[in-house]
């Protein structure tokens, strides 16, 4: 059958968040994997970003991985599955007899599907731990943490259609819709202002968003460019505002809410004047863009990693619930908390239960009731103590942790201090790496299991506003490849027999039993699913979901929204003599955060084959630096050589650059300390030196 012929498959781009439907086609060769726009798709209607028009450039790529590899004399040698899996399955049986299973750490990825990532953490726990976690724990752990202590669910409390139709303001804080979520920028977005709506960015880095709106040209939006670590004070500026002013929503407050006491104890001797000026903002400027927040019929909060990525991210975010509730900014059309989130089923990977402290639904591991109800459907015990999260599991390779599980994920780029992450592995007895690519991490692997694509398989993800929708794969493209659901179906079956609950035929057949311990999914079908998909929560069969959430009470114990107010809490490091500046990170448009796949397509590649460093105009005069020449950046855990780019969209004293590159990536000098609570590491502030190469 020619292409012409063929029926394209509908499915879902393999990268943000923004969940956009496309079409693949496949030709008479196997290896002919096209793109095709899917005009009725029901995000984006046929509408597509550079990264999406380009997914399919990978799937037949000359560096796919095609067979199984085992390491033998530091060297990787072809063999057969059966081999592998052996190997595996012995590795993973040695460790628990020696060591107990608390000694695996299993990771899933935001770039699998959720019955790829729910069968995972299965497995994780089967084996009798709970040392399980995904990527997510990198980009929104704080805001999820956050906003389920204080509203009730870990997610967008809107969704981009009602947030479109009804949204006045736009509160954008540290987020980069128009480089990270391009079509909810250039579609979503773009409408609300062409129909009035007005925008209000807080973010150090002048950009792609600020741009497309023209925010810096005109009156009617503000771009409030903060020192980085200086959201809680702004947005203390903002509440003390609105409460001199009296815009808070009385009636909302008394009747929604608790802890507002709180929020006027903190902030009653709070200096307004003081913490402009540690911001880096004029404080009439906050104090405009406070106005237009409060006055604004319906006004939307969209938080980005700039606020989750801090050792106070868990406050970060608290505080921009803490606004939204004292001005009656929920349970309404086009308002909310809304993270904008990085991965095509980063939030679906959470929902599942790929997490260490809890059970898909987010049913906590130590609540006896909920995990006995799963133990019941699961057949066999769940460990009551939460597991170690990624990082922590990282940071204990070669001591406590003796394996890894890795399935689709690159820490040795992703995560912070990246060279200590790869001296670490190297310390570990066993990894076996489920991939595409010879990634960066896959490097230090004892076997690795070669997967299919995206455009391969079928499955569930969900995308950033809870919409779960379905992804249909083309065939194979290399023969001896597999499915990630059916390697580790395999694993689990030879683990645990045929009985031990790994036995499925086919995706729909895992999401039958994730619905059935998932109590926001329970209500979805594959058939439900259908094109358009459903927001979660969907408690029922026939319940169309909820796009957005809280109308009449919060999912708190109470019932009501949570105020707390919140305290500066500066980054960990800050600048010194050593190291003057502060380093701070960021994504491109055309690159998919470790470069896996966006360095793979030409397409992407060639808009920035690169690393670079944004240095603003005095600090480049200072330091000696011309615009193009290349500079040394060093902080305490390593340095990188880069490109020089001078330009005013960063402030003074702050330099930026990007985690995507191998040769050169933004993450061997990020910070690995930890959010307390969250224990996402502060990826947004670290100091550092830069010097012309
Ligand atoms: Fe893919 Fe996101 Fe671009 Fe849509 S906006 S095409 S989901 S990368």
């Amino acid at each position: 059958m020619s292409s012409e012929e063929s029926e394209p498959v509908k499915t879902i781009c393999p990268y943000c968040g923004v969940g956009c439907g496309i079409q693949v086609d496949q030709g008479e060769d196997p290896g002919d994997v096209q793109f095709r726009p899917w005009g009725e798709a029901p995000v984006n209607e046929g509408r597509i970003c550079i990264k999406g028009g380009a997914a399919t450039q990978v799937v037949n790529h000359e560096d796919r991985l095609t067979d199984p590899l085992i390491k033998e004399d530091g060297e990787f040698r072809e063999a057969t599955w059966e081999e592998a899996y052996g190997r595996v399955v012995d590795e993973l049986e040695r460790i628990r007899e020696e060591n107990g299973p608390d000694a695996m750490g299993f990771f899933g990825s935001s770039k699998t599907m959720n019955e790829e990532n729910y069968l995972l953490q299965k497995l994780a726990r089967r084996y009798g731990t709970n040392n399980v976690d995904n990527c997510t724990r990198m980009c929104h752990a704080s805001t999820v943490y956050a906003l389920r202590k204080s509203l009730g669910a870990g997610a967008m409390t809107n969704s981009m259609a009602d947030l479109e139709e009804a949204a006045d303001v736009f509160w954008i804080q540290g987020a980069n819709p128009g480089e990270q979520h391009p079509i909810a920028n250039s579609q979503y977005f773009r409408q609300a202002v062409l129909e009035g709506a007005t925008v209000i960015q807080v973010d150090p880095h002048a950009n792609k968003t600020t741009r497309s709106f023209q925010i810096d040209e005109t009156d009617r939006h503000m771009h409030l460019q903060l020192e980085p670590g200086t959201d809680i004070p702004l947005l203390n500026i903002v509440l003390k505002t609105v409460l001199e002013n009296d815009w808070v929503d009385e009636e909302f407050i008394k009747s929604r809410t608790e802890g507002f006491d709180h929020l006027l104890e903190t902030l009653e001797d709070f200096d307004k004047e003081a913490a402009a000026e540690e911001c880096g903002v004029p404080l009439e400027d906050i104090e405009l863009a406070a106005e237009k927040y409060a006055k604004a019929n319906n006004a939307a909060i969209f938080t980005g990693m700039g606020m989750s990525q801090h050792t106070c991210g868990v406050d970060n975010v608290q505080n921009e619930i803490n606004l939204a509730l004292a001005t009656g900014n929920l349970g309404r059309p086009g308002t909310g908390v809304n993270p904008l989130r990085g991965q095509n089923n980063v939030q679906g990977t959470s929902d599942v239960g790929a997490m260490p402290n809890v059970l898909p639904g987010y049913q906590p591991v130590d609540d006896d009731e909920a995990r006995e109800s799963v133990e019941e459907v699961w057949g066999f015990e769940v460990p009551d103590e939460p597991g170690l999260t990624n990082v922590e599991i990282s940071h204990e390779a070669g001591d406590s942790i003796k394996g890894l599980y890795i399935m689709g994920e690159n820490p040795v780029m992703s995560e912070p201090d990246a060279n200590r992450v790869a001296e670490r592995l190297q310390d570990l007895e066993f990894t076996v790496v489920q991939d595409i690519f010879m990634t960066e991490t896959a490097e230090y692997a004892d076997v690795i299991l070669p997967a299919t694509t995206w455009a391969e398989r079928g499955g569930t993800v969900t995308n950033t506003d809870r919409r779960v929708q379905r992804m249909r794969g083309v065939d194979k493209v290399h023969e001896n490849t597999k499915h990630d659901l059916e390697i580790v179906s395999e694993v689990g079956r030879r683990l645990f027999g045929e009985d031990g609950g790994f036995d499925f035929e086919d995706p729909e057949d895992v999401f039958e039993e994730l619905r059935e311990v998932c109590p926001i999914y329970y209500g979805m079908t594959y058939d439900a699913l259908g094109e358009e998909g459903l927001h979660w929560p969907c408690y029922e069969e026939g319940d169309e979901g909820d796009p957005f959430l809280y109308e009449d009470s919060f999912d708190t114990e109470s019932g009501r929204g949570h105020i707390e107010g919140v305290r500066h809490q500066p980054p960990k490091e800050t600048p010194d003599e050593e190291y003057p500046l502060i380093l701070t990170t960021a994504r491109l448009e055309e690159h998919y955060n470790t470069g896996t796949m966006s360095r793979r397509s030409p397409r992407l590649h060639n808009q920035h084959p690169e690393n670079f460093v944004d240095i603003h105009p005095n600090d480049a005069e200072r330091y000696g630096v011309e615009d193009g020449d290349y500079v040394r950046i060093s902080s305490r855990r390593g340095e990188i050589e880069v490109k020089a780019q001078v330009t005013e969209d960063i402030k003074e004293g702050v330099i930026w650059t990007t985690p995507h590159f191998a040769a050169a990536s933004g993450n061997v000098l990020t910070n690995d300390v930890l959010d307390e609570r969250a224990k996402i590491p502060e990826y947004k502030a670290a100091a550092a030196e830069i010097e012309v190469s």
